[in-house]
């Protein structure tokens, strides 16, 4: 499901997570080579994502129970 961003948070670990409007937290990792996200390091990139859409798996899960 199609979620738009509304923030971003770090977890214990560092890594960031976005936070959906649905209420949801989703990583946004930057794991080269595999997961690529250069812009979530940096403030300037986050805000520009900020109200993109992400796929929520959680909400996914929701609908399929
Ligand atoms: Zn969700």
């Amino acid at each position: 499901m199609q979620r738009k961003i509304t923030g971003f948070l770090q977890d214990e670990n560092g890594d960031w997570v976005a936070q959906l409007e649905c209420g949801h937290g989703q990583h946004v990792r930057h794991r080269p080579p595999w997961t690529q996200r250069p812009w979530v390091i940096t403030a300037a990139g986050r805000a520009a994502h900020l109200g993109k859409a992400l796929n929520c798996k959680k909400c996914d899960d929701a609908k399929l129970r």
